[in-house]
């Protein structure tokens, strides 16, 4: 089933209610989106000679025709590939090439990045920059009929770093995002057309995979002006949109219950605020559920499994009382109905309750496998079950606890950072001889990326502001060390591999309290 059928059914039902809004302003109705959407799609099939199963990426930050573009792709039968605008030019670049995309929407904000991959990137015919003339264009070409999706078709390739230091494009299928969408009526929320979801955080990721199940159910997409987190701005759009709900990473979640405008508005406007993606220190919990009342809901997912493994539910945190509240609140939650959930051990086989394995996923949610990497699709996937490289527990009712990360994973203000991208970008420095990189538990961002590196001469380390400069070349501002630190050498095992758990553990001891 193709989800722009959604828009189409809705433009006839709920014709003049708002779909699309941009801050306080109406963008579209649904009348005026779905029209909108079958003429983008006759522009991208007809104008743009695009064909089923083409790749359209969209590289922008929040705004209206980010939704516009992804279901006109849907309805056009094309492979979105959701692009995060924070990245570097050369990371768009190779996600464009490895996508074999031929036509990239964009805007004005990061026309100039994405233009100049053409003739780079090879795939990439077109870059149309939405709002512009070229855009306009489009959404006046005549309609075209909604294209059929089967439920294995690839709808959206998302993006995620990985240990290779390489993106690599979860594959997901029509079926993927339809199993996503029904899963979030059954352990989130129900939607009912007169709700809304605000996307404060990236289109890309969660806050794009949860506006699915609104826009299913004719619920308003809000789509703040200033494209990202403001309190004053969030405030008021609580109070102009009611029952708004927000997916957002912890870091945000900490920072919102802070803001008194957020604070005084939300018991009365807010409806759920999904947090996930990354841990949530308990402290900061309670004093999102003091802000907020019972209105939180956490989600632990990956791109591989459009953010749908566990929930931990609003009545779960609303159940303070119960003499296990601290541990539950601190699980990631009990498994979605539709997502079979397993701990192993190395050799896959599942382990006792209480003890800590990786957690490995079945179920219609799980990506049909990486795009063009089948040995790391034959990894990810062996077995029939998903390996998420987290290390969890389940206890005896059923909720899963994170304990580790398998994978070297630094998630800093909700932003995954692998770092083996940032050790690459390093050693391109002619002074670097060896880096490694950690992460280190950070009170405002979750955890902040820390740089140690060997220099070339020992008696020159290179300064700091060329370390940056290094990065800054290559990969996004967000990955760039927060430190660096110069050692003689790195801690290294019988193989050599670095232990980057002593590097963590140092870090950890001058943290400590008291020195
Ligand atoms: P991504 O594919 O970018 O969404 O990253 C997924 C990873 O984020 C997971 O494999 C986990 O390591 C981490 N993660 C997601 N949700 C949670 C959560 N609720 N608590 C802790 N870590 C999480």
């Amino acid at each position: 089933m193709n989800p722009a059928v959604w828009v189409e059914r809705h433009g006839r039902r709920h014709r003049d209610r708002t779909a699309l809004a941009e801050g306080e302003r109406v963008h579209a109705t649904w009348g005026a989106w779905a029209a909108r959407t079958a003429s983008l799609a006759g522009g991208l099939r007809r104008d743009l000679g695009l064909q089923p199963g083409d790749r359209v990426a969209i590289v922008m930050r929040n705004r209206p025709e980010y939704l516009e573009a992804l279901y006109a792709t849907w309805h056009a039968g094309l492979v979105a590939v959701p692009v995060n605008a924070r990245l570097h030019r050369d990371e768009f670049a190779y996600i464009l090439e490895h996508s074999g995309t031929s036509v990239a929407v964009t805007d004005e904000d990061h026309a100039q990045d994405v233009e100049s991959l053409r003739g780079r990137v090879a795939s990439l015919r077109e870059v149309v920059v939405a709002p512009g003339e070229r855009w306009a264009r489009l959404a006046s070409a005549p309609a075209v009929a909604l294209t059929d999706l089967g439920p294995h078709d690839p709808a959206w390739l998302f993006y995620t770093s990985g240990t290779t230091g390489r993106p690599k494009g979860a594959t997901l299928t029509a079926n993927n995002l339809l199993m996503a969408s029904l899963s979030y009526f059954a352990d989130i929320d129900p939607v009912s057309p007169l709700d809304a979801i605000l996307h404060a955080a990236p289109l890309s990721h969660g806050s794009g995979l949860y506006g699915l199940p609104h826009v299913a159910r004719g619920a308003t997409s809000v789509l703040p002006e200033s494209g990202g987190v403001d309190g004053d701005e969030i405030a008021a759009l609580l109070q102009r949109w009611p029952g708004t709900s927000f997916f957002a990473a912890p870091t945000m979640v900490k920072r919102l219950a802070a803001d008194p405008a957020v604070a005084a508005v939300a018991p009365a406007h807010l409806k759920t605020v999904i947090y996930g993606g990354a841990p949530m220190y308990l402290a900061d919990l309670e004093d999102a559920l003091d802000a907020f009342g019972p209105r939180l809901a956490q989600i632990y997912g990956q791109g591989e499994t459009p953010m749908t493994i566990t929930a931990l539910s609003a009545a779960d945190h609303a159940d303070r009382d119960h003499p296990r509240w601290r541990e539950r609140v601190q699980s990631v939650g009990f498994p979605r109905t539709d997502v079979e959930v397993r701990v192993v051990d190395e050799d896959d086989r599942p382990l006792p309750t209480g003890e800590v394995g990786e957690v490995v996923v079945r179920g219609g949610v799980v990506m049909a496998g990486y795009w063009n990497e089948p040995d790391a699709t034959a990894e990810t996937l062996r077995g029939g079950w998903l390996h998420t490289g987290d290390m969890g527990s389940v206890d005896d009712e059923g909720y899963l606890t994170l304990r580790d990360r398998s994978k070297d994973l630094i998630i800093s203000g909700g932003m995954n950072i692998y770092p083996r991208e940032v050790e690459e970008a390093l050693l391109h420095h002619p002074g670097v001889r060896a880096a490694a990189v950690v992460g280190r538990p950070d009170p405002q961002w979750g955890e902040s990326v820390v740089a140690f590196v060997v220099a070339t001469d020992p008696s020159a380390a290179p300064p700091t502001d060329e370390l940056d400069r290094t990065c800054l070349d290559r990969i996004a501002r967000y990955k760039r060390p927060k430190d660096y630190r110069v050692v003689d050498a790195l801690p290294t095992n019988n193989y050599g591999k670095v232990l980057k758990r002593e590097l963590r553990d140092l870090l950890a001891r001058e943290d400590a309290p008291g020195r």
